[in-house]
């Protein structure tokens, strides 16, 4: 059945050099008996029983198994052969420490695919003698009753061949006599092949016995000449599925539950920081800008600035007529003109003085002449009368307030905070002055409109400490509010302002142009496109929402956040593969022999990969996963911090589908990096090789 034409074998050291063990070795076994390969250590018994068993290939010479040889078979042929034809005995047992004797047996069969059922294994411990251990763990057995599960784990397949190396050699000569009574009555159905150092074991059991010495065989055997057959597929058992694999991967676990935490953790934290990173390299300055502007269900009315953004900071550039004609044509909308005008400071207490950014807060930041239908389709209740000449003004809900808490004082008249009422400030006196600052002129107030100012942000400005930042997020909503809204404007009749206003000169345009914000972010993003296109580098329309006047500074931070994150993603990448390999060379460091001794009992390379790499698939799922929310917060965390930092009320960063996507292609790459290259390094070591590795 199975013929050795002239088999040798050179060993290439790591040292590179050679060891001839062995040399033509001509042999010849039959369908059934009990043969035996006598030679003292080191004669090459176990190196040709490994090229009888398919684990390793000869130098030269071939191998027939029923009339094929092996030098037609591929890979998985062997894998084939062994798991069908082959049942292996090894001298140190190579039992699966972790599992019982029962998963031990039985996974011989699942290896092909099959599901051992329990009364098979039954029958088969019964051959060996030990069919009442049938679920004690490995660790409670002895050496003895080990190598019997060993040979019920041959046995079960109902192989061809028993190959059995030195399967006596850990065991007190009683117990190896009753392991070759058993082999002995076996050789009655299968073809048994001993490897023996025990001459006396060998003469006793063995009807034929093969003599080695220095890989030399002693006697001459003339083969029998056989017609060498067409190679017919070796029929293939299914193997073990994914599932399955995976499911052995994660009993092997448990083994080591604080490395995995660890790892996990760690894994968690680099795939958290990767995640954070790419989320942060991905911002864009059309949404941010955009989602500040409808955020709030579109508080901000739609004002907009010429600027010059150059060096020495931002310059406002007039908005002339025509271009206001312009843009009104283009894009469908009404916007009117606003002109700055100061205040000559009005208020009887003055608590801001000592900063200039907040001085700013009690001027009008213009004044906009309106008509009543105008302010009718605005919306805005209006308490008192609506200006009738030009120098009478409205002032709004916010200045009132103001009043309300700093008092009033214009020529010699003094209405302390608490006295101010609605009624008292109309009639009253302002002073204003034009945009090219000449003598202010006098006003009176005729009326007070409510614009819908929320006075409860104007509190927080009343809590603002200039020496802490607490409140500088409030502080920022409400003077950008100020900057950017009907708010803060004075209103005047149709033509006052070239009235009132000696050199008020129309040509020189508008400081802000205002109308109402639409109410969708399309309409919105319509807009802002439209202002991006009709600016060039030194003149710049933009919109004054909360965000803008901040939105060049914010951009430059955004820009070395981008560049910081993209080396630490980088580092963070890096720093999962390296870590997910260390965890998986010391897995598989451990697990050779396993590996071999599976693939000895005929399991798939696939198999075997996917057992042995599922502990960094699931170290690596299960980060994925905790990562996902990890990076989620981070995110959440740093727009927070960004908000306050910046006074803005938009989230900058956005975790989306695209950034777990990314994360996910990225975990899957690190695992495949990791994963592939010890796995890869093992499985295409010879079996034999593999299983040599640990007996050393
Ligand atoms: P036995 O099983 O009879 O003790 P082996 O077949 O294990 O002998 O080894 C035969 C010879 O080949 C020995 O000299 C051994 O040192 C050498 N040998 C075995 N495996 C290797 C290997 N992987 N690389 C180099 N030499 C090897
Ligand atoms: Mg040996």
């Amino acid at each position: 059945m199975l013929q050795l034409r002239k088999i040798t074998k050179v060993y290439k050291t790591k040292q590179k050099t050679k060891v001839q063990a062995l040399t033509d070795i001509n042999y010849e076994f039959k369908e059934k008996g009990f043969y035996a390969i006598l030679g003292k250590s080191g004669s090459g018994k176990t190196t040709l029983l490994n090229i009888i068993a398919g684990l390793d290939k000869p130098t030269s010479g071939e191998v027939i198994f029923e009339g094929q040889a092996f030098s037609s078979f591929k890979g998985k042929d062997f894998d084939a052969y062994r798991n069908t034809c082959v049942g292996f005995v090894f001298q140190e047992f190579n039992l699966l420490e972790n599992l019982n004797v029962y998963k031990n047996v039985s996974l011989a069969l699942e290896l092909q695919g099959r599901k051992a059922t329990e009364a098979e294994i039954i029958e088969v411990l019964r051959k060996v003698g030990i069919e009442d251990l049938i679920y004690r763990n490995i660790y409670e057995l002895s050496g003895g009753q080990k190598q019997r599960v060993a040979i019920a784990r041959a046995l079960i397949k109902k192989p061809r061949i028993i190959i059995a190396d030195e399967p006596t050699g850990s065991l007190d000569q009683e117990i190896a006599v009753e392991i070759f009574e058993i082999l002995k009555e076996l050789s009655k159905e299968y073809l048994v092949i001993l490897v023996t150092h025990n001459e006396e074991y060998a003469e006793t059991y063995a009807e034929q016995i093969l003599h080695l010495a220095e890989g030399r065989q002693k006697e001459e055997v003339s083969l029998e000449e056989i017609e060498e057959e067409n190679r017919v597929e070796l029929e293939y058992k299914k193997s073990l599925s994914i599932f399955a694999s995976l499911k052995m991967g994660f009993t092997n676990l448990r083994i080591n539950v604080v490395r995995l935490v660890i790892c996990i953790i760690l894994s968690t934290i680099s795939f958290s920081c990767f995640g954070f990173c790419i989320t942060v390299s991905s911002y864009s300055e059309r949404e941010i800008a955009l989602n500040s502007i409808v955020v709030d269900d579109y508080i901000d009315p739609n004002v907009i600035a010429n600027w010059d953004v150059g060096e020495n900071g931002r310059n406002s550039l007039p908005i002339t007529k025509e271009k206001l004609q312009k843009i009104n044509n283009d894009l469908q909308k009404n916007y009117k003109g606003i002109s700055q005008v100061y205040a000559k400071s009005c208020f009887l207490k003055s608590v801001f003085e000592h900063n200039n950014d907040q001085l700013s807060l009690i001027n009008p930041c213009g004044g906009l002449e309106v008509n009543e239908e105008y302010l009718t389709k605005l919306g805005f209740s209006l308490y008192g009368n609506f200006p009738q000449v030009e120098d009478e003004i409205i002032i709004t809900e916010y200045y009132y307030h103001t009043f309300t808490r700093l008092g009033y004082k214009e020529d010699s008249i003094e209405i302390p905070q608490e006295k101010i009422t609605k009624d008292i400030l109309l009639g009253k006196p302002i002073y204003l002055s034009g945009f090219k600052s000449e003598n202010p002129k006098k006003f009176k107030i005729c009326g007070i409109i409510d614009t819908g100012f929320d006075v409860k942000q104007y509190d927080a400005l009343y809590r603002y400490d200039v020496n802490s930042k607490t409140y500088a997020h409030d502080f920022n909503l409400v003077q950008q509010y100020k900057n950017a809204s009907y708010h803060s404007l004075v209103y005047l009749k149709e033509g006052a302002l070239k009235a009132c206003f000696e050199h008020y000169d129309e040509t020189n345009g508008y400081t802000y142009i205002i109308d109402e914000m639409p109410k969708n972010k399309e309409k919105v993003a319509e807009i802002y496109d439209y202002l991006n296109d009709i600016s060039s580098l030194n003149n710049r329309y933009v919109f004054c929402t909360q965000l803008i006047p901040n939105i060049n500074d914010l951009i430059v931070k955004l820009k070395l956040y981008q560049f910081v994150s993209g080396i630490l993603g980088g580092i963070a990448s890096i720093f999962s593969v390296c870590l997910l390999y260390s965890l998986l060379s010391f897995t598989i460091e451990n697990k050779k022999k396993e590996m071999g001794v599976l693939r000895a009992l005929g399991a798939k390379a696939r198999t075997i990969f996917v057992m042995f790499s599922s502990e960094g698939i699931y170290v690596n799922f299960v980060s994925l996963i905790l990562a996902y929310l990890g990076s989620s917060l981070i995110v959440l965390y740093f727009n927070h911090f960004l908000k306050y930092q910046n006074g803005i009320r938009v989230e900058i960063y956005h975790f989306n589908v695209v950034q777990y996507l990314i994360l996910l292609g990225v975990a899957i790459a690190v695992t495949i990096l990791a994963i592939a290259v010890p796995v890869i390094k093992v499985v295409r070591k010879s079996p034999a090789e593999a299983i040599r590795m640990e007996i050393k």
